[in-house]
């Protein structure tokens, strides 16, 4: 009997995607966005064009 092995990987790992609205960028929220420190938050921004992605607390 074979399993999917592509399937279990699919479903396997389930990370929120982030994803910028300038550059249609898509990235999980410890990829490639810079994380900047902003007063008592974290501020995800796009490398490519600076926008802020997310802000969390
Ligand atoms: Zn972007």
């Amino acid at each position: 009997m074979n399993r999917s092995r592509a399937n279990d990987e699919r479903t396997g790992r389930r990370k929120s995607m982030l994803f910028c609205l300038e550059c249609d960028d898509a990235s999980p929220i410890d990829g490639n966005w810079l994380r900047c420190l902003r007063d008592e938050h974290v501020a995800y921004v796009c490398p490519g064009y600076g926008t802020t992605i997310v802000e969390q607390p």
